[in-house]
């Protein structure tokens, strides 16, 4: 890339075909070929890391834990993270450039979520040295505490959808907790993890204390996963490659989060304020062109107002268009030829479904870049595989129901449980609701609530376990030590 960023305008701060491990940036043996998901076309090379690279990361964390990153305080550590934060927000707008050059998305979402691995960097900044043990009342000559150590070295494997908010996320809340991180950013898309472990040299993180391997899930993923050395893991992506991770860590009974896809309802009782709720129905199924694992992808409606709900979707979704990232659309391309296979697969089932509408890929999109038009179905039984399986592209389909029970039933009813909205204007069943919803995160009258760093997250079933974000990662990201101490 001749040290430009893809589209040229931003001058890249690291050397994609690089890792960073140790502190020091290190040429790949071999590299994997970087593609532009707007116009498919290859327009440079990153970095392919294997099990030699991931095991001299983990080796060079280890180091970091028994040097200066492990001695020093949580308020320095956090003061250390404030630091990163700055930097990002400082190179927000070439973080951004970086982010929709490279997954395709639309700039101003890259934008947001350069400002929200900011403010990851800020909360955990604010949270390090609060982090603390409780003492346990007990028996006569006792005195009993606990204490909140970090695991050691953790790993931490990203996709591409989001890969500045799920590096925030976790590895913020991994060092603030004191671990030292090796990151395995996504094969398609790794520019921002570099540009952020360069961000965090400069911020002046010590050595060691944040390695990042880009490489193939089945090489450097595996790798990181099967390493005696790391002593939790945090996964990001598809039930199938957890299920994988998940067998890995049994190996040598490492804690493992996982944070896997969706299919995640929004039930509209007919009492809702649709003026309020239809820009949610719609936004939280297109955004990032459908690709996030917390995508509204069902919407559910009571009966009375069914007709009104699709049609006034159907109006927006009329209206949507699609195009390359940077000329930022409502949608831009998907990541992959391959994505697009697979959303192309599932929408080619939709058969004998109800096509409310669709968007617009607009006429001068490049031919060899990822495109799907929005589609909207209408009229899907609860039970058909567009209501029970993660598409993760840009479809939604919309799904009558006749009273609050019944609701209930279709929302629970596939094998995820990520996150689900409810949008009625009776606060007892809203409440109700949010105990009946089986889901991570429940959203009343809103959907996502703006993406909240300090929200926790996580699934049950099908979405996973453990939780990220807020402060309750900070638990997840350490070890619980009682000592119990007799004194008479
Ligand atoms: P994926 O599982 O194919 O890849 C995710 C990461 O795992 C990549 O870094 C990949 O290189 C790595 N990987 C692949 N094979 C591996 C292996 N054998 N061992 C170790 N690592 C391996 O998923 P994807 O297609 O990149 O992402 C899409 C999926 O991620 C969707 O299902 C989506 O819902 C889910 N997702 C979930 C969340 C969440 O927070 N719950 C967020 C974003 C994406």
């Amino acid at each position: 890339m001749d040290g430009q960023a893809k589209d040229g305008a931003a001058r890249l701060w690291f050397d994609p075909t690089e890792v960073f491990i140790g502190g020091h940036w290190l040429a790949a043996a071999t590299t994997l070929p970087l593609e532009d998901p707007s116009t498919g076309a290859e327009i440079g090379a990153i970095a392919r890391g294997g099990a030699a690279e991931i095991d001299a990361a983990v080796t060079a964390a280890q180091a970091a834990l028994d040097g200066p990153w492990g001695k020093m305080t949580a308020a320095e550590r956090g003061r250390l993270l404030a630091r990163i934060g700055q930097l990002v927000l400082e190179r927000a707008d070439d973080l951004a450039m970086l982010e929709a050059a490279d997954v395709g998305k639309p700039l101003k979402q890259a934008k947001a979520d350069a400002l929200a691995l900011a403010r990851y960097m800020e909360f955990y900044a604010g949270a390090a040295d609060k982090l603390m043990g409780e003492t346990i009342p007990y028996l006569d000559g006792y005195t009993v505490y606990t204490l909140r150590e970090p695991h050691g070295v953790t790993g931490h494997i990203v996709p591409w959808n989001y890969p500045m908010q799920i590096i925030g996320r976790s590895v913020g809340a991994a060092l603030a907790a004191g671990n030292a991180c090796v990151l395995k950013p996504a094969e398609e898309a790794c520019l921002t993890a570099l540009a952020f472990a360069r961000l965090a040299e400069q911020a002046g993180l010590p050595a060691g204390a944040l390695n990042v391997v880009p490489g193939l899930g089945d090489e450097a993923g595996a790798a990181l996963t099967a390493h005696p050395g790391v002593r939790h893991l945090s996964f990001t992506g598809s039930v199938a490659v957890g299920q994988l991770v998940q067998a890995a860590a049994a190996r040598h009974v490492v804690p493992v989060t996982l944070e896997l896809g969706g299919k995640s309802p929004q039930v509209v009782f007919a009492d809702a304020d649709l003026d309020k709720a239809l820009p949610f129905l719609v936004n939280a199924g297109i955004q990032n062109a459908g690709q996030t694992c917390s995508a509204a992808s069902r919407i559910l409606v009571e009966r009375s107002r069914y007709a009104e709900v699709v049609e006034r979707m159907a109006a927006r979704y009329a209206a949507l268009k699609v195009g390359p990232a940077l000329a930022d659309h409502d949608l831009g391309p998907l990541i992959s030829a391959r994505q697009k296979e697979i959303v192309d697969g599932f929408l080619s089932l939709a058969g004998d479904l109800t096509v409310a509408a669709r968007g617009t890929v607009v006429a001068d999109a490049p031919a060899g870049g990822h495109y799907v038009a929005p589609t909207l179905l209408a009229d899907v039984r609860p039970g058909h595989r567009l209501a029970q399986e993660e598409i993760f592209g840009p479809a939604q389909v919309v799904i009558p129901f006749a009273e609050e029970d019944e609701a209930v039933a279709i929302a629970n009813g596939t094998g995820y449980g990520l996150v689900a909205g409810c949008w009625t204007e009776n606060a007892g069943r809203a409440l109700r609701m949010a105990k009946r919803l089986r889901a991570g995160q429940v959203f009343l009258n809103n959907y996502g609530a703006g993406g909240g760093v300090e929200l926790p997250f996580g699934g049950v079933g099908l979405s996973g376990h453990g939780r990220e974000k807020g402060f309750e990662a900070l638990y997840g990201f350490t070890v619980l030590k009682t000592v119990a101490a007799h004194h008479g």
